[in-house]
């Protein structure tokens, strides 16, 4: 009877790990046993890439097996052990946890580089333009340090309520929203940092009673801070939205934002290019800021490339007087390049399937 994997199997359940105190077998650990003629070769995935394990479990295993071997009576050739270790980053881990957010199908960070590219603008044009478009959406204002919602909203018009000891969202513009400028003195919150920052960020993701949703987009400060590692390691992200603006010097921000979310392990749904032209009365197109840098940017990165959103002195009033719907009145083309960055946001989180790598280490 020649060795085969099943005896192998047997043969590494002797040896003991000895930080689960468990067996390699029944750890979980062993990844893969394969024979070819008479050479072995096993996969082992330890904790993390730099175990100091790695020389003990050599040799322990190849003394396993040529011991199986000597009792069988068969020879066995090379033996050869790899290492795997489980590199999952911060949000690859939170995505195999519990969701604290069980009724929220998709959450959807939205970033930029830095402030004033309109990123605010940005998620609200998605989230009432998925809302729009029969989705059932929320709004999380995150930007702790500088929250523009109660004003692109219009929430100063509303009352704050909690039920049960939760916030309950306001509910406008066909959205749910919630965000800690209705909760505290904005300038207050301009001093959070670290644990402070992080711990009003996760009562306001969490202690807000959100509906039934089919997305939840949270609109973070501008930068690679505090906040958006809070989101990574609370919330599971189905990717992040990078919003930029087209000059070719704004694209190291974008790029660094775009760098942060891949490291907390967010996948990037795509770039957003924001006050990408002015499209006059008469419907011609002035490229004032030099179009075309968000897409490039996306091309040079590997990432898709959402859309395009006009600039437009009536945004700017939308904004300033809560009134978000007011956007698709302005001019057809505006109002179809809404839907079009709104559209491909939704297949693009659709199409997104966060994987779960592991690095192979020797
Ligand atoms: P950020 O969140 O990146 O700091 P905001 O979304 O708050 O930026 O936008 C900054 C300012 O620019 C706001 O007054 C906003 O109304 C205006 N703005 C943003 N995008 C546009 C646009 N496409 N057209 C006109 N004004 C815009």
């Amino acid at each position: 009877m020649a060795l085969q994997p099943s005896n192998l199997r047997d043969a590494l359940g002797s040896i003991v790990d000895p930080d689960s105190g468990k067996d390699i077998v029944t750890a979980g650990m062993v990844k893969d046993i394969r024979c070819e003629g008479d050479d072995v070769s096993i996969e082992l995935e330890l904790s993390s890439a730099d175990s100091p394990l790695k020389a003990r479990f050599s040799e322990q295993i190849e003394q396993a097996i040529r011991a199986i071997s000597n009792k069988c009576e068969e020879l066995v050739g090379a033996i050869e052990v790899t290492f795997t270790a489980d590199t999952r980053s911060a949000n690859e881990q939170v995505r195999q946890d519990t969701n604290p957010l069980p009724n929220v199908k998709k959450i959807i960070a939205v970033g930029a580089g830095k402030g004033g590219v309109g990123k605010s603008t940005v998620a609200t044009i998605l989230a009432v333009g998925l809302a729009k478009q029969g989705f059932k959406v929320g709004l999380l204002d995150g930007d702790i340090y500088g929250p523009s919602m109660p004003t692109m909203l219009g929430l100063h018009r509303e009352e704050s309520l909690s039920e049960d000891g939760f916030l309950l969202p306001f509910t406008v513009h066909g959205i749910e929203a919630m965000s800690i400028g209705k909760l505290v003195e904005p300038d207050r919150a301009l001093i959070w940092r670290g644990p402070r920052a992080h711990s009003a960020f996760n009562q306001l993701a969490t202690q807000t009673k959100w509906g039934e949703l089919d997305y939840l987009l949270v609109d973070l400060p501008p930068g690679t801070g505090d906040v958006p590692l809070s989101l990574a390691q609370l919330l599971p992200l189905t990717g992040a939205v990078i919003v930029c603006t087209p000059q070719v010097v704004a694209q190291d921000d974008a790029r660094r934002a775009v760098r942060m979310f891949q490291q907390l392990g967010a996948p990037i749904l795509g770039l957003v290019e924001n006050m990408s032209y002015f499209v006059a009365d008469d419907g011609k197109e002035y490229d004032i800021f030099g179009r075309g840098g968000g897409e490039q940017l996306a091309a040079s990165m590997n990432l898709a490339f959402l859309g395009s959103i006009p600039i437009h002195p009536d945004m700017r009033i939308a904004a300033d007087t809560g009134e978000p719907l007011k956007n698709w009145d302005i001019n057809d083309t505006m109002s179809k390049a809404f839907d079009t960055v709104c559209t491909s946001l939704s297949t693009a989180a659709d199409s997104s399937t966060p994987d779960r790598p592991t690095l192979t280490i020797h």
